[in-house]
């Protein structure tokens, strides 16, 4: 498969705060994450908050810099793009964010907030133009009866609705990859999977690939289907692979933790879940992780060198892990 997107090493740092002041601390949001992105591929970020998913997508974007590393899209390093470049790569690399009520201007209609794009990107020429390609693709999208959705304003509609917005803003400009940051979780549970079928569809009629950043497995399962899944903690990358061989036998305790908070219809097997593999349920604080491997404190496996050195990510079993001690890790069921 082709690849469209290569982020290497990427780190990125910020100023620590010692109450509302700042200190000279330098606290790691991201420290060496690597990942690729084919052509047509959606792969799903998981964590916590705080684990750095939603910077990695911003700088994945160009929205925020990263402090050390490169990022490839279509094998051209972004930082030495010429002009046109990255126009084209602001145009082809779109974000969809979790808040669609701050993602839209409260005082323009959907129309106006949509149309801007296309003609600034000059996929149309004028309003004309844009009018008659967004009504095609609010139709796609199921935004009907198309008239009355273009003169609505943000507050006249729904969550899933502005969500769906949203998607047509991205979807608009003609991308090959989209940026999905906790799309769904604003939403009304039961809409859900229709948004996460919309993305899927995205990606099967237009080719379309999408990070797909989330805290919540069950999502990523749904929309990761060939795909991979990078799973991140405290600001690093701990495993990452082909969704299906990740979650068939999942390596990292971190993951084998997330894994087992995932309630089940059956009361039974739902109860033996709960009882999860963790030392502690506290996240420690991103600004201070702990020395060592940053799951030590958590993590029932954990040994001496754990706390003393922080494990690289190796190649084991066809995907790339995090963990001292991975070998004697036993196979986890969930
Ligand atoms: Fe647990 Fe040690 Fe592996 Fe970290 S390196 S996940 S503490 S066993």
């Amino acid at each position: 498969m082709d690849t469209l997107l290569k982020v290497k090493n990427i780190d990125k740092y910020y100023k620590g705060k010692d109450g509302l002041f700042q200190t000279n601390k330098q606290v790691g949001a991201l420290v060496d994450v690597s990942l690729e992105v084919n052509k047509g591929e959606i792969i799903a970020l998981i964590g916590e908050s705080g684990c750095g998913k939603t910077t990695l997508g911003k700088i994945v974007t160009g929205l925020v810099e990263p402090t050390a590393g490169e990022i490839f899209y279509n094998s051209k390093d972004i930082a030495k793009m010429t002009k046109t470049e990255r126009n084209q790569f602001r145009r082809e690399v779109q974000m969809v964010h979790q808040d669609s009520y701050a993602a839209l201007n409260p005082s323009r209609t959907i129309f106006d907030s949509l149309k801007d794009p296309m003609i600034r990107h000059k996929v149309v020429k004028n309003k004309i133009e844009a009018r008659k390609k967004l009504e095609e693709l609010f139709e796609l999208v199921g935004l009907t009866p198309v008239d009355q959705f273009m003169k609505k304003y943000p507050h006249q509609l729904s969550g899933g609705q502005r969500q769906r917005v949203l998607l047509t803003r991205a979807l608009s400009v003609g991308p090959k990859l989209i940026i999905a940051d906790e799309p769904v979780s604003m939403v009304d549970v039961s809409l859900r999977i229709a948004l996460l079928d919309l993305m899927s569809k995205m990606n099967k009629e237009f080719g379309i690939s999408f990070i797909y950043i989330t805290h919540d497995l069950a999502t990523a399962r749904y929309i990761v289907k060939g795909g991979k899944i990078g799973v991140m903690y405290l600001g690093k990358m701990v495993e990452l692979g082909e969704l299906e061989k990740v979650l068939e036998n999942p390596r990292h305790p971190y993951l084998q933790a997330l894994l087992s908070a995932i309630p089940a219809v059956d009361i039974e097997i739902s109860r033996k879940r709960r009882e999860l593999p963790l030392k502690s349920v506290e996240m420690p604080n991103p600004a201070n992780p702990p020395q060592g491997c940053r799951f030590n404190p958590r993590c029932i496996y954990a040994e001496d060198i754990c706390e003393k050195k922080e494990p690289e990510l190796v190649e084991s079993r066809g995907r790339v892990i995090a963990c001292h001690l991975e070998e004697k890790i036993p196979k986890w069921t969930y």
